[in-house]
C-alpha cells in the first residue's frame, strides 16, 4: 500500500514532536512546521517547512511543500497553538491577537487550505483542542476561548464535510511539555500547585506527550473509521471528578 501523508504543525517540540515521532513509527510521510528553523534533532526523513500557521499564505506554502514532496496529504493535525496566562481584564489587544491568531485563525487557515483537496479525495483532521476550552483554568480567558472554538470548529467541518473527510478533536489535560511548565510556574507557589494537580489525577500521574501521540494514531488509522466530530478528553480523568471536595465525604 502507498505511504500515507500527514501534516502535523509545531513538531519542533513538546506533543508536535511526539505527534511526528509516532507518526513516522506507523509508516507516514510527515511534514511538520514551526515558527523558527529546522529543530537539529528532528528525524532527516521529516519534511520542515518555516510557517506561521497564523498566516494564510504560510498554511498554503506548507500544503503546497508537502504535496510537491510526498503528494496528496491524507492526514491534518493541527497542533500549533500558544497560551497567555491572563484574564480578560488584563489581555490587550496583542494578548487577543497573538492567541486568537494562532489558536484559532491558524485552524481555521490549515483546514481551509487542506479541504479542498480532502473533499475531493477524502482526509482526516485531527485538531489539538483541551480541557481548557471545557472547562475554565484560571487566569486564562482568551486561552480557554480559543481552544472552546476548536472544539466547535471540529464538529462543523465534520458535519459539513463529511462522509470524504473526519474531524475530530483531542482534549489534552496537563501533559508535561514546555507549556505545562509556563502554566505552572505562574502560580503562586508553584510546588503546591502541581502537588495539587497531582492529586487530581485519577491515574496517578500528569500527562506525557506520547499519550496525546498514541490518541492520534488511532484517529489516524481506519480503526476510528466510524469516529467523526467528536471531542476526546485525554486527561488521566481529572475532570470526571465532582467538583465537591472528596475531604468532606
Ligand atoms: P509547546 O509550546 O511545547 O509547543 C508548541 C508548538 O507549536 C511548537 O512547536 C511551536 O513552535 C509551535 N507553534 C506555535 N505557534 C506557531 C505558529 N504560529 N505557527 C507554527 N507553529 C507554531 O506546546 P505543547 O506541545 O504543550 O502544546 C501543543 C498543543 O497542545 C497546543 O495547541 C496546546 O494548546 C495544546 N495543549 C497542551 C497542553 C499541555 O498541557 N501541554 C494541554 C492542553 C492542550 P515555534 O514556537 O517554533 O513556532
Amino acid at each position: 500500500m502507498d505511504k500515507q501523508t500527514i501534516i502535523v504543525t509545531g513538531g519542533s517540540r513538546g506533543i508536535g514532536r511526539a505527534i511526528v515521532d509516532r507518526m513516522l513509527a506507523d509508516g507516514f510521510n510527515v511534514a511538520t512546521c514551526g515558527r523558527g528553523l529546522r529543530p537539529e534533532d528532528l528525524d532527516e526523513a521529516v519534511l520542515w517547512v518555516q510557517a506561521d500557521v497564523s498566516i494564510s499564505s504560510d498554511a498554503e506554502f506548507l500544503l503546497k511543500a508537502a504535496n510537491e514532496e510526498f503528494g496528496p496529504v491524507d492526514v491534518l493535525v493541527n497542533n500549533a497553538g500558544v497560551q497567555v496566562e491572563k484574564s480578560v481584564l488584563d489581555s490587550n489587544d496583542a494578548d487577543w491577537d497573538l492567541v486568537m491568531n494562532i489558536n484559532c485563525r491558524g485552524v481555521f487557515n490549515m483546514c481551509r487550505a487542506a479541504l479542498p483537496d480532502m473533499v475531493q479525495r477524502g482526509g482526516n483532521i485531527i485538531n489539538i483542542g483541551s480541557i481548557s476550552g471545557m472547562v475554565s483554568d484560571p487566569s486564562m480567558a482568551l486561552y480557554n476561548a480559543s481552544k472552546a472554538f476548536v472544539h466547535g470548529l471540529t464538529r462543523s467541518i465534520a458535519v459539513d464535510h463529511g462522509p470524504k473527510v473526519r474531524c475530530n478533536a483531542i482534549r489534552p489535560g496537563w501533559i508535561m511539555t514546555e507549556m505545562a511548565e509556563d502554566g505552572f510556574a505562574l502560580a503562586r507557589d508553584p510546588e503546591k500547585a502541581m502537588a495539587d494537580a497531582l492529586a487530581r489525577h485519577p491515574v496517578g500521574r500528569f500527562g506525557e506527550p506520547r499519550d496525546i501521540s498514541n490518541m492520534v494514531s488511532w484517529l489516524a488509522s481506519d480503526q476510528s473509521s466510524y469516529v467523526s466530530g467528536e471531542c476526546f478528553t485525554v486527561d488521566g480523568g481529572m475532570t470526571a471528578a465532582s467538583p465537591l471536595n472528596p475531604g468532606l465525604f
